[in-house]
């Protein structure tokens, strides 16, 4: 039975070069393959994965109305040797999308892997990570470090003075906001005192 993967991690861990090289593999043995990225990342122009160290390769792109499941269903019928779906920042996809992603397992019979985030820079899930956390075959956590050499799960959003941004939209397209990754003890210092803030300190 072919199964749904995400693949999650910290902003900059190499998520969009392990998806071009797991395209790279199937390609290599003659199979194919489709790729999806979401549609506002086109700023490059070519729709296309870009990774950081020089990879690329074109992409579909997906809007929040995009059927997945029904474009798979179609390409099927036009690409014989179609062995996986590859999906670059999944955190942007759907609950109704990742449902469509269950379906084209479960019901065209092929494997489908998922590459994204799991919060965003205020340590709020995002919806498309929620529901392939929930719904996934396959949990697979790709590693990178905080500053101090632990582990990185979270992302701080920095602004052009390097400073944590405390406020603002889970999606900034094409602002000077840069991200780094960091591990909950410093993701905790250098965020965490805003009113509301999830992960304030739960007196036990
Ligand atoms: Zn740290």
């Amino acid at each position: 039975m072919a199964k749904l993967y995400f693949y999650y991690s910290a902003m900059n861990a190499g998520k969009s070069t392990t998806l071009l090289q797991s395209s790279y593999n199937y390609k290599e043995r003659g199979m194919e393959t489709i790729l999806f990225a979401p549609r506002f990342d086109d700023r490059f122009g070519e729709p296309a994965i870009y990774s950081r160290i020089g990879l690329k390769q074109q992409a579909v792109l997906f809007d929040p109305s995009f059927n997945l499941f029904y474009y798979v269903d179609k390409k099927m019928k036009e690409m014989e040797n179609l062995r996986c779906i590859l999906l670059d920042e999944a955190h942007f996809l759907s609950k109704c999308q990742v449902a469509q992603l269950v379906a084209i397992t479960k019901k065209l019979g092929v494997p489908v892997l998922c590459y994204g985030l799991r919060s965003d820079f205020l340590g709020e899930p995002f919806p498309g990570s929620s529901y392939l956390l929930a719904w996934a075959d396959e949990l697979t956590e790709i590693k990178t470090i905080c500053h101090c050499g632990s582990k990185a799960t979270m992302n701080m959003r920095i602004d052009s003075e390097g400073r944590p941004v405390k406020m603002g939209k889970q999606v900034q397209i094409g602002g000077n906001d840069k991200y780094l990754s960091v591990c909950m003890k410093h993701f905790n210092e250098m965020v965490g005192s805003i009113e509301g803030f999830a992960f304030e300190m739960v007196e036990v």
